[in-house]
């Protein structure tokens, strides 16, 4: 009795404050469940406090009414590298949704983490920054570009690279087994690696050796890595590429699912497109590749090289089916801009060469000589994309980079990934229910990359909220029009920062290095 007399007089006489409140929005904690109406309290970068209609003063109140709160998404497929001082607002990811990259994939990456994650504190982006250690990087650091394996003196120090970079705070390893010199190397030389970062809980992320006609083999791989390695494998944009292969998810994604029944901690991610984006040198036969541009130019003039190389490339277009290389659309080439933006075969009628495949090869061997290119391949089917995008342990990532806006042509996954989702294939299509969506781009993401404090809405955790319109979320991004921002996030937080108000980037930049399982300061 005693305390229930004293307990009104000791309650305070004011509310209790806080940065940020959000009042009346329907929020989606990232777990997957329904939506539910809800306030969220921020404080010191943290949600101090989530609920029916709570109390607090705040410093901004943001009415949510009809609209969507959730967490800030989480993108583990990006390649920041080279482009951190691009837009420190990282305009592009932001007005996407995206509050947290992990950058470092494919097997490129800086091979120093410490020192990379000091540099993307320093430079304050509007997003937070978490880095994988790129196994292309650390194989030329030791061995270069050689097309040969490493000799066991080599491996122990790839292997001391490796457990560096885990303790620096990376978050596991990545390979890129399509690039030079990644693809030079033998599945027990990755196996050894991946044991290195399995001792610190991190994750073994790949872009597998082939996406079209071996990817069955690909898969088995990445899946030999995780069993033999005990290390949960994460594998990137996961796809089916080349017409000849459209309809094999079915079988891809049953390889997965008997994987993960299997004990295989293997999740996947995929962005929303049927085009993929990647180097002209692809096109290219790998032992052409070995030792750098100079070497590659030196095999490229030689006519008996030469003659192979346009031979491969004619029966690689022969097998999908193709009469010309019109899929293969140049998105940056720097020795002529005017090529980006159009197919090869269009590039070739500029040229006034002849309208044969064969010219057209000749016509990818100059750009490879004069330094090479990136370029967007129209090769995936739409019944593939849908039926990966159902998978739960699916992510959407855009494999994307900090856009400047009107530089180049390039895929427009860099801008629209996330909207794209909730537009075309949540909202029009009903591909997959908008939780669900919320779940794969917050908590999927966060756990398996152990980011422990964010992807939910939840007392505790990181204040990475966004707040949209699930009406109005669109992707104006095109591949004829690639440089627009998504529309529709109405509010952006990251880490308790206010960084889009009212549909504008406010400038904002509290982004933060965020560091792997390894990690122990001194
Ligand atoms: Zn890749």
């Amino acid at each position: 009795m005693f305390f229930l007399l004293l307990l009104p007089l000791a309650a305070p006489a004011q509310a209790p404050a806080c940065d940020i409140l959000i009042r009346n929005g329907k929020i989606i904690d990232g777990t997957g469940n329904n939506w539910y109406y809800g306030d969220i309290a921020v404080s010191n970068e943290k949600i101090i406090d989530i609920g029916k209609q709570l109390n607090y003063s705040a410093g901004k109140i943001i009415d949510a009414s009809g609209l969507i709160v959730a967490p800030g998404f989480i993108d583990v497929h990006t390649h920041l590298e080279e482009d951190e001082t691009k837009d420190p607002m990282a305009q592009n990811f932001i007005y996407d949704g995206v509050t947290t990259c992990v950058t470092g994939n494919c097997g490129l990456s800086n091979t120093d983490i410490g020192k990379y994650m000091k540099f993307i504190d320093s430079l304050k982006l509007s997003i937070n920054v978490a880095t994988l250690v790129g196994h292309n990087d650390v194989r030329e650091a030791v061995i270069g570009r050689a097309n040969r394996d490493a000799t066991a003196e080599e491996q122990r120090r790839m292997e001391d690279m490796v457990d560096k970079a885990m303790k620096d705070g990376a978050m596991g390893l990545s390979t890129g087994l399509i690039y030079i010199p990644g693809t030079f190397t033998k599945t027990p030389e990755i196996v050894a690696l991946a044991k290195v970062v399995a001792r610190y809980h991190g994750v073994y992320a790949t872009h597998m050796r082939d996406e079209a006609d071996s990817l069955t083999q690909a898969i088995e791989e990445a899946l030999t890595i995780g069993k033999e390695a005990n290390i949960p494998v994460e594998i990137s944009h996961f796809k089916v590429s080349g017409q000849q292969n459209w309809g094999r998810s079915k079988q891809t994604v049953e390889l997965i699912k008997k994987a993960r029944e299997d004990g295989i901690d293997v999740t996947i991610d995929q962005y929303p497109y049927t085009a993929s984006s990647t180097s002209v040198s692809t096109l290219i036969p790998d032992e052409i590749l070995a030792d750098g541009q100079d070497s590659i130019k030196a095999r490229l003039l030689r006519p008996q090289i030469k003659k192979y190389v346009i031979d491969e490339m004619l029966r690689k277009l022969k097998k999908r089916k193709l009469k010309h290389f019109s899929y293969v659309v140049v998105a940056n080439y720097q020795h002529d801009t005017t090529y980006n933006g159009k197919s090869i075969e269009a590039i070739n009628r500029m040229k006034g060469s002849k309208h044969k495949a064969k010219a057209e090869a000749q016509t990818i061997i100059d750009i490879m000589v004069n330094g090479g290119a990136s370029a967007v391949f129209h090769g995936m089917s739409e019944d593939d994309v849908k039926r990966i995008m159902q998978y739960p342990f699916n992510m959407f990532a855009s494999d994307a980079s900090i856009r400047v806006l009107n530089s180049g042509m390039p895929h427009p996954r860099g801008y629209g990934t996330n909207a794209r989702i909730l537009a075309k294939y949540v909202r029009q299509e009903k591909v997959i229910s908008l939780e669900e969506a919320v779940r794969r781009m917050t908590s999927l993401p966060a756990q398996k990359f152990q980011l422990e404090d964010r992807g939910m809405l939840k007392k505790g955790y990181a204040a990475d909220i966004v707040i949209f319109d699930e009406n109005r979320v669109s992707d104006l991004s095109t591949f004829e029009k690639p440089h627009a921002y998504s529309m529709g996030f109405v509010y952006v937080i990251v880490n308790g920062k206010l960084t889009v108000d009212d549909k504008k980037h406010n400038g904002t930049r509290a982004g933060k290095a965020l560091y792997g399982p390894g990690y122990h300061p001194l």
